[in-house]
């Protein structure tokens, strides 16, 4: 034990050696940092108070004090006195503080203060100071926490990634362990992937036929997993793709199809681009029963339809029923048909108080493109991932009106390979390379002037499982391009740098290991950095 000890001070001593200070492990990068360094340091003891004006049981509290034990070992008790002591932590909500995730953290010899108007703003706050804790590793084993000041609060609002159960199952448990990594690097938003060929993952009392086959989530389960979730500040937008990547509706109702279609047996898992026929009303009543159910289980304020990779000439394009509509509507193209479909299914989510969110499609899916694959209405939020086609999507969302998510596949793909040669065990079909630093290099703004990207929203980082057969698999492709992400998501390109991101990253590396977390380390950026 005490060889153990001699040795971690000599560890440490190389970290002090190496200039370790209460920026080395800020990520996202904060958008304002101000260092006192004349000041004296804040001292944790077994005197430190926290103060509040939260409820007694708020997370916040509660995380407050695992990070301070963690990192130090105190166990600082709530004190009811307002008074200003020698060793205070505040904790307060203040609706003077302008933007739901902007905090104001600040350290000085006396106290350490976060403010925010929200408890999300809050728990921010509370996660920057863990990693200045993390990072400023000497300090903080002696109990300090030097001075400084930090304003921050994020480019943008929707900060995503995106899990995938339908191809590869992952029990909740499993969400919940990766959402507790998302938190530490200020994710607000959880996509689910809940339906597609593979698999229908999301329980509907009166359509139990849908979940006959394969694991799925309880509405109990999901409701758990959302208020789970909204404690740390994350949405979970669920997404119920359609009308393609439909084999799993179609295996429990086969008569959902398209006509020509109908001696094709629809097997989970196997069968693929088959799709809902465009014209049966009995479709349009099973998804009204659906999302009535999907939107009293998610309170956000969006559901995903999916709307991509629809095999429409193959479908609809064939179909007797499909094609006696297009001639009853004077289409001439069977794309147009989705204007119809669409438009049968968004008032259901409107409706229930929700907006749509959409894959943004064009009408080509590589260049050359020239519009939207249908008149996608205002209101829908659209996700551009095609590679090469988001400077078209973002201009034609601008044009039309539409918000825009990026989830670029030449960036954002975290299910692409990292490196060569760091494939996938099985079901590679051939992905391309998405390094950490391209990660990294991704601007959401695509560098446009501020009125062409005032209409994007935020970041989508997509796990798509096809190659992903459990969580270890997905956290290891998730970081460390999701810590590059993240930065993207959070920090102004002004406060953003390669070199930076990279020291910075290291010590949150470690860290995410300790925890349990399978993370690739990408040796190639010492090896073999990536040439400009
Ligand atoms: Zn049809």
């Amino acid at each position: 034990m005490k060889k153990y000890k001699f040795i971690t001070c000599m560890l440490l001593l190389a970290g002090c050696l190496s200039a370790q200070n209460n920026m080395s492990a800020l990520l996202p990068m904060p958008n304002q940092v101000k260092q006192t360094d004349s000041k004296k340091d804040f001292v944790i003891s077994d005197k430190t108070v926290i103060q509040t004006n939260l409820p007694e049981d708020a997370f916040c509290i509660a995380e407050l004090k695992k990070i301070v034990h963690e990192r130090t070992g105190k166990t600082p008790g709530l004190s009811s006195s307002s008074g200003s002591g020698n060793s205070v932590i505040r904790l307060m909500l203040d609706p003077s503080v302008e933007g739901d995730e902007h905090y104001l953290l600040s350290v000085s010899e006396r106290t350490v203060s976060i403010k925010g108007a929200t408890q999300g703003a809050i728990l921010y706050g509370l996660m920057t100071l863990d990693q200045i804790l993390l990072g400023d590793a000497c300090r903080t084993l002696s109990g300090k926490i030097a001075p400084v000041e930090i304003d921050d609060q994020p480019r943008f609002g929707y900060r995503s990634l995106m899990l995938d159960p339908a191809r590869h199952f992952l029990p909740a448990e499993d969400v919940k362990f990766y959402i507790d990594q998302m938190v530490r690097y200020k994710y607000n938003v959880l996509q689910l992937h809940l339906t597609d060929d593979q698999g229908w993952r999301i329980e509907i009392k009166k359509h139990p036929r849908l979940t006959e086959k394969g694991e799925f989530y309880t509405q109990e389960e999901l409701k758990d997993l959302v208020h789970y979730a909204a404690e740390r500040n994350v949405r979970i937008i669920p997404e119920l793709d359609i009308p393609g990547h439909t084999v799993a509706v179609l295996a429990a109702y086969p008569e959902l199809g398209c006509s020509h279609t109908d001696t094709i047996p629809k097997i989970v898992g196997e069968t693929v681009n088959l799709m809902l026929c465009a014209n049966n009303d009995k479709v349009y009543s099973l998804y009204k029963d659906i999302l009535t159910e999907v939107a009293s289980v998610f309170p956000a304020p969006y559901i995903h339809l999916g709307g991509d990779e629809a095999i429409i000439d193959a479908n609809w394009g064939k179909c007797e029923h499909c094609r006696s509509l297009m001639k009853q509507l004077g289409y001439t193209k069977p794309t147009e048909l989705m204007n119809y479909f669409f438009g049968k299914i968004l008032p259901v989510v409107r409706e229930n108080g929700k907006k749509p969110m959409l894959w943004c499609e064009l009408d080509n899916i590589r260049m050359p493109a020239h519009e939207y694959l249908f008149d996608y209405p205002k209101d829908a939020v659209l996700i551009t991932w095609r590679y090469g086609l988001t400077p078209l999507c973002t201009e034609l969302t601008a044009r039309h009106g539409n918000t825009l998510i990026m989830a670029p596949g030449e960036y954002t793909y975290l299910d692409y390979p990292q490196y060569k040669n760091d494939f996938p065990e099985f079901n590679n079909w051939g992905m391309p390379v998405t390094t950490l630093e391209t990660t990294y290099q991704f601007d959401p703004g695509y560098g446009l002037p501020a009125d062409r990207q005032a209409h994007i929203a935020g970041v989508n980082g997509t796990l798509w499982a096809e190659a992903m057969p459990d969580i270890n698999r997905v956290t290891y492709m998730t970081y460390p391009r999701g810590l590059a992400l993240a930065e993207a998501g959070w920090t102004q390109m002004e406060h953003r740098d390669w070199e930076s991101f990279k020291k910075r990253m290291y010590p949150n590396l470690s860290e995410l290991m300790k925890r349990g977390v399978s993370v690739r380390v990408p040796f190639e950026i010492v090896r073999h950095p990536q040439k400009k």
